[in-house]
């Protein structure tokens, strides 16, 4: 049994919590209030008090429960995580957050797994880890397959959501701008996944190049990269330190000034979104690196 002065504590909490979240509650908590202390009663009893604290939890619990809005948040990438954080233990909202990863993923060092800098586990974070003391969000790891706004529903494969509230926040594929040749040559970079696929690639490069130690080492040493833009340029200047600093070092067999680091770019300028100052320097900067 809760003393008085338990219940006393409680009681406000959940008053002040009635007054912060739902002010539309209080004419109901002013007729639910015990009655006040008389002659023949000169305290409130304990079980009324606790009658009172039932009545109030309960209120609290059944009014949140119907008044409570799904909200189906799908993508948990830079703006889908924040969103969720956002939104994370909200009283008036539970959460769905769907992504085809358990993890999140963090795109500007993908540059840093695909040149064997990083491993894939420094820039992956468990969404369960995240939310793993969230009463209020629920993960599911799968691919959205269909939405139907008419029925307020997202389909994963045979399975069925229903929302109040949907965000769509599933990021964006590699624009080619048309060119099939390099859509079906390169590699993109828009997952750790794709990033892994590069790092495999190059470090299988030179062990072939150091096996068939003949005519195919410039070709089997030399990259291509397709885009100048921030991350061409992060990854064109990351290999070209490597060709002269750890390559080397690693792979004492091969001569690596054989290897050719061609950047492509398509418009007139590297970094074409910044200043023209920041677009020489790079270039400036990428050619001096060799
Ligand atoms: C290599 C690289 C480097 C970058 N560097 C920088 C930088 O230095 N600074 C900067 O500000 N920005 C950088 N960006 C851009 C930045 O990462 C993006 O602008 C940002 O990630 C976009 O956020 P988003 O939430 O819209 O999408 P994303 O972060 O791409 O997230 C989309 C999420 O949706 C999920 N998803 C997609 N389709 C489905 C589906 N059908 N079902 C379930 N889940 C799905 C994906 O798995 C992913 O987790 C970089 C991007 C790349 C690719």
């Amino acid at each position: 049994m809760k003393t008085e002065q338990e219940l006393n504590k409680e009681i406000l909490q959940t008053t002040l919590d009635i007054q912060e979240n739902h002010p539309e509650l209080l004419p109901f908590v002013d007729e639910m209030t015990p009655s006040t202390p008389s002659d023949e009663n000169p305290a409130i009893e304990n079980s009324n008090l606790a009658a009172f604290n039932d009545s109030l939890h309960s209120m609290v619990d059944q009014y949140t429960k119907h008044a409570k809005k799904h909200i189906i948040i799908i993508g948990a990438g830079f703006a889908g995580l924040k969103l969720a954080r956002e939104l994370n233990n909200h009283p008036n909202y539970t959460i769905t957050l769907i992504d085809k990863n358990n993890y999140h993923q963090f795109q500007p060092l993908f540059y840093q797994v695909a040149m064997a800098q990083l491993d894939a586990s420094n820039i992956s974070f468990p969404l369960r880890s995240i939310f793993q003391k969230s009463k209020n969000l629920s993960i599911r790891v799968a691919t959205v397959t269909n939405v139907n706004t008419v029925n307020n529903t997202v389909a994963i494969g045979v399975l069925s959501f229903n929302y109040d509230y949907l965000v769509i926040a599933t990021g964006a594929v590699t624009n080619y701008f048309g060119n099939e040749a390099i859509a079906s040559h390169s590699f993109s970079m828009k997952s750790t996944f794709d990033a892994l696929e590069i790092r495999n690639s190059l470090l299988q490069h030179f062990e072939d190049a150091i096996t068939h130690q003949h005519a195919s080492t410039k070709r089997n040493l030399s990259i291509v990269i397709v885009g100048g833009g921030p991350t061409g340029v992060e990854l064109s200047g990351t290999l070209a330190e490597m060709k002269t600093d750890s390559l080397p070092l690693e792979y004492p067999e091969l001569n690596f000034a054989q290897m050719d680091i061609f950047l492509l770019e398509g418009s007139p300028k590297l970094l074409a979104a910044m200043r023209p100052a920041s677009s020489s320097t790079a270039k400036t900067y990428l050619e001096d690196l060799g």
